[in-house]
């Protein structure tokens, strides 16, 4: 979804989208680590601004993207919230200046800011629920669905890891 530097003007421009408008479901769907299998929802809400010589999209962007927990390795809907804005500016002496985006052709590529958006707010360590208990390292049994391994009882103290002296020598350098 291109938007022509000149129909950006002085006056703020609102544009809405959902989860009916085919670019955004393609770029959401760019970002997923696993196959969606719900129905997705997405408001989008984007606002376009000329200010001065520099272009400035802002906006909201709500629905769910789908990753796998970092613990148990499930996939799951994770939700997102934010609003954001980025300035953008074709200036090439302005190029790689901080918190400024440079603009090479005569169009910013919404779907572009908008992947980049969503992908910036992602978790770094993202988790199905808050107290994931993770699979056992050992069998590989799924510990949220209760599954009670036989390692759970044999977890490995300092004494039986042939490193563990090593780690204590390496911390009190
Ligand atoms: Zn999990
Ligand atoms: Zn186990």
């Amino acid at each position: 979804m291109k938007i022509y530097l000149g129909e950006i003007t002085d006056q703020e421009t609102i544009l809405d989208f959902t989860e009916d408008d085919d670019w955004i479901m393609q770029t959401i769907a760019g970002i997923d680590e696993s196959r969606m299998t719900d129905k997705r929802t997405v408001d989008v809400q984007i606002t376009l601004r000329k200010i001065d010589d520099f272009y400035m999209v802002g906006g909201r962007v709500k629905t769910t993207v789908n990753l796998l927990c970092s613990r148990c390795g499930i996939a799951y809907n994770h939700a997102c919230d934010q609003t954001f804005s980025s300035l953008f500016s074709p200036d090439a002496e302005l190029a790689g200046e901080p918190d400024l985006n440079h603009i090479t052709g005569d169009s910013i590529d919404l779907s572009e800011v908008l992947a980049e958006q969503i992908r910036l707010q992602l978790p770094l360590q993202p988790l199905c629920r808050d107290d994931c208990k993770g699979i056992c390292a050992h069998c590989g049994a799924d510990l949220n669905r209760g599954a009670r391994c036989s390692c759970e009882t044999t977890q490995i103290t300092n004494k039986q890891n042939p490193f563990a002296s090593l780690a204590d020598r390496n911390l009190r350098n």
